[in-house]
């Protein structure tokens, strides 16, 4: 049986997948079992921030492979002690604790019960309510799904998301924000992306996050950033949210992390500010409110898993990829607003994560029934180019973070190229 056949016959029909087959990557670069090659600026959707097969994260797996795969989370893990600090101190840089999970979904699902546990146990509120933004994506999870606010999500599972808690507000809305924290007492929390990746980069506002942070502060909410796809130097700064608010001004109470942080290698994490939340005469630590038995997994944080996360977290300061991704996203978007093209809209960059919104008038036409940016990704692809598309409109870039020059050049060749063929191809006729 072919891998075609098999892949037909044994894998559930949920994705709509690209009839493409990679094999071997190295940095930015992936090759087909037809030996093509594409230059990668999907990044596996933002989980490569070294690219593919970084020597330092091949070697620190291989070693802990050799040394110590897997122990239960019975046992104390000492990489996952020293990767709590670094998230601690090089991530966050705020006072709190982390817990290790394997996913962006599971991530937010610890946030989200943390909420949950918070309501009930410190705010004494019996059916605790949850606010999250429109466009937001948080997950496939029970959870992380209905706290996702767009309906083509959750919708045909036989659930709203007010019957699990979730109330969804516009984005960037202050003034709803505002009054429904106002009227609605339940509410024990907000989670919000600091940058809309699945959607279209969309960016919280500067203004929104700070009034945010204060409505919480004022209702006793927890803030809540779903960081999984904006940090770890992907928009330029360890921390998503400190592209939009720089330095120490907003102060998290729970962080989601996943993605980039394990280099591919399934890891993700939630972390929790300690701050003391209680009203009582006990002080209750908001970080310590998941006490045993309450939370819990059996993959999360293991050895190698945490492994991998050290020797990419290590690279990506090392190497000052932060810095680079500024750099040299800001000169790919510099470039590509300079050509006008009659095809492109705004571009949003956020370091190296860049969306480019697409003229869907002049695409829908060509992109028989398809999204416009379903249409464009796949053209891009037949180009040699990996790219992701962020909701109908938008196509989205997510190279490594050490991506060169010459990369960002090869890429800025073969979108201006699609374009362009396309633009010929959609020009009327002139007769004479
Ligand atoms: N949160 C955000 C912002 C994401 O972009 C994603 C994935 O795209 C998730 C959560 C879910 O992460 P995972 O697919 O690892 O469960």
């Amino acid at each position: 049986m072919s891998h075609d056949e098999q892949l037909q016959q044994y894998l559930l029909p949920n994705y709509g997948r690209y009839d493409l087959w990679p094999v071997r990557g190295e940095g930015a670069q992936v090759w087909d079992r037809d030996g093509k090659r594409y230059l990668d600026f999907a990044g596996g959707v933002s989980v490569c921030p070294l690219g593919h097969c970084h020597p330092a994260v091949v070697e620190a797996i291989s070693e802990q492979a050799k040394t110590l795969m897997h122990v239960s989370n019975w046992y104390c893990i000492d990489k996952q002690a020293e990767l709590a600090q670094v998230l601690c101190d090089e991530v966050a840089a705020i006072r709190g604790k982390s817990f290790f999970c394997n996913s962006g979904a599971e991530a937010n699902e610890g946030l989200l019960k943390l909420a949950r546990r918070y309501g009930v146990q410190v705010r004494d509120v019996k059916k605790p309510r949850i606010i999250t933004f429109s466009h937001s994506f948080h997950g496939r999870t029970l959870g992380a799904m209905f706290a996702t606010s767009q309906e083509k999500i959750w919708g045909g599972f036989g659930l709203t998301p007010e019957e699990l808690g979730y109330i969804h507000l516009p984005f960037n809305d202050f003034e709803t924000l505002a009054h429904t924290l106002e009227s609605q007492p339940d509410v024990v929390a907000i989670l919000v992306e600091p940058i809309q990746g699945e959607s279209g980069v969309n960016a919280v506002t500067p203004e929104f996050l700070r009034a945010a942070q204060d409505l919480c502060r004022k209702h006793r909410a927890l803030l809540l950033l779903d960081e999984v796809q904006c940090s770890f130097g992907r928009a330029g700064e360890m921390a998503g949210w400190r592209t939009i608010v720089p330095g120490d001004e907003i102060l998290p109470d729970g962080i989601s992390w996943a993605k980039a942080i394990g280099s591919g290698f399934p890891l993700g994490a939630f972390w929790v500010r300690d701050t003391i939340v209680g009203n009582g005469e006990k002080p209750v630590h908001l970080c310590d409110l998941l006490g045993p038995g309450s939370h819990g997994t059996t993959y999360g944080g293991s050895p190698l898993a945490c492994a991998a996360g050290l020797a990419t977290i290590k690279v990506i300061l090392e190497e000052n990829l932060c810095q680079h991704a500024k750099d040299l996203g800001e000169s790919i978007a510099t470039e590509a607003r300079a050509w006008n093209h009659s095809l492109l809209g705004e571009i949003r960059q956020f370091g190296l994560f860049i969306g480019f919104s697409l003229n869907s008038a002049a695409l829908a036409p060509l992109a028989d029934g398809k999204a416009p940016s379903i249409f464009l990704a796949r053209k891009l692809l037949d180009a040699g180019l990996m790219t992701v598309p962020a909701g109908p409109d938008v196509i989205r870039w997510l190279p490594p973070l050490n991506i060169t020059l010459q990369d960002a050049d090869e890429a800025l060749r073969i979108l201006r190229l699609v374009l362009d063929g396309l633009v010929s191809h959609s020009a009327p006729a002139t007769g004479d």
